[in-house]
């Protein structure tokens, strides 16, 4: 494990928007959205400078002792965005890629989802640098309890709340769950969300996002004036938002033409069956020699001529080298930060319609809510009502966001932001600094 890796490349404190350089840095990235729509709201520089900048971040070393017997230390994150606005809610997740500009993006992002849905949560994000895939169960088990204990003056129902996200599941939500309650010494289910079922999970929260992408999906197509039935779709991505995403779009008539994971993917133009996809993963582990099209790779999928493209997978994949490439005509952003800002502005021109990430992938945090409301009151929801609820958010949301840009003539990402941040200011005039 090389420390290197973890370097931050930046210290957080940024107040010159001329050093925004990097494509690839989703700080940046997040931060040059910011910036924008804070302009248009025309923010006062006190709550301006405030939310430019993460409450917490913490870094912590997690040594594990390996099967063979040897002893590996790891590093791990955890970042408070903004907790004005209730508890930090945001996932976990297990990647080598993770560094804390990385980390820091996706708790802002976080921020501003919980705020474009309007559910009473901040915004957190954590990560833990390893590669799980290469990793034993024990070695995960023991990861995941060891990083928890490092975090956990900041976890609990009421300050920090973690779920799911890339390489992390219902399993290590119920590790974390465990960790906390035993050193808390009494059963404290609120304190992760996307956990089992059998132990104070929600119905519905495990398809959450790739339904809230349908959703949103579906209402972008009904806009454009386009049909449902037949509309053709790209899926990057076959985890848990792209494998149900597809799914989901599919029993609503669309036509899945291209799927991948990072092993590649296939194409075939006559249509895929997403159930016949899932299936073959589940055994296989990974799309890897998936029979059913022609190979293809992950950069050829962004590609495709299709009517709607999901990238459902990692950040920074629609880039300014391939945006003027991209022929769909809509994107649904089930990953965080999948189309960098100089991408955005190459979209923009085309006449893309983008659903941006904070709206798009929000139906996944907003079934968390659901579940955190569920642990809290003791009592669990039927799915028809979990679906019913999370579709009335979804769809008022995605109202809200569009009458939002038509309003001020700019694009639904910018749109997106100015609703989030304009709601996290107010809580901030309303409360105040504390002195
Ligand atoms: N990891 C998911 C996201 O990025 C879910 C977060 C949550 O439910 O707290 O939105």
């Amino acid at each position: 494990m090389s420390a290197d890796r973890l370097l931050p490349t930046n210290n957080i404190v940024r107040p010159d928007k001329d050093r925004f350089l990097s494509e690839n840095n989703p700080f940046e990235g997040m931060m040059s959205r910011f910036d924008r729509a804070a302009e248009l709201l025309d923010l006062e520089p006190g709550i301006y400078k405030v939310l430019r900048h993460p409450e917490k971040q913490i870094i912590t070393s997690i040594p594990v002792m390996l099967d063979n017997g040897e002893v590996e230390v790891f590093t791990g994150i955890r970042v408070l965005y903004n907790t004005s606005r209730g508890p930090a809610k945001g996932g976990i997740r297990f990647d080598m890629n993770v560094n804390l500009d990385e980390v820091t993006a996706l708790a802002a992002w976080m921020t501003w989802k919980c705020a474009v849905v309007n559910i009473p949560f901040g915004g957190s994000k954590g990560g833990v640098i390893c590669d799980p895939l290469k990793m034993s169960v024990g070695e995960l088990e023991r990861l995941t309890r060891r990083y928890t204990a490092s975090i956990i003056s900041t976890l609990g129902p009421d300050s920090d709340v973690p779920a799911p996200d890339v390489n992390t599941n219902e399993r290590v939500m119920a590790w974390i769950m465990d960790t906390y309650s035993m050193r808390v010494g009494h059963t404290v289910t609120a304190v992760v969300t996307g956990k089992p079922v059998e132990m104070g999970g929600s119905l519905g929260r495990r398809e959450a996002t790739g339904r809230g992408c349908m959703i949103v999906t579906k209402q972008a197509l009904v806009h454009l004036g386009m049909e449902i039935k037949g509309a053709t779709l790209a899926v990057q991505g076959f985890g848990n938002v792209g494998s149900i995403g597809a799914q989901l779009l599919q029993r609503e008539g669309c036509k899945v033409v291209a799927i991948s994971d990072r092993t590649g993917g296939v194409h075939n133009p006559k249509g895929i069956d997403v159930d016949d996809a899932i299936a073959y993963v589940k055994e296989h582990k990974t799309l890897e020699g998936y029979p059913k099209g022609a190979p293809i790779t992950n950069e050829q999928l962004l590609l495709l001529e299709v009517d709607v493209l999901l990238p459902a997978a990692l950040e920074n994949v629609i880039t300014s080298k391939n945006a003027a490439n991209v022929k769909a005509k809509i994107i649904c952003e089930g990953a965080n930060g999948p189309t960098t800002a100089a991408a955005e502005a190459i979209l923009d021109e085309k006449g893309v319609f983008v659903i941006p990430d904070i709206l798009a992938n929000a139906g996944g945090v907003t079934v968390s809510y659901f579940e955190w409301v569920q642990d809290r009151g003791g009592y669990f929801w039927t799915e028809k009502t979990v679906i019913e609820r999370l579709t009335e958010i979804m769809t008022h949301s995605f109202g809200a966001v569009l009458d939002l840009s038509k309003q001020h003539k700019v694009n639904m990402r910018t749109a997106a932001y100015m609703l989030a941040i304009s709601r996290v200011a107010t809580v901030h005039r309303l409360r105040g600094i504390y002195a």
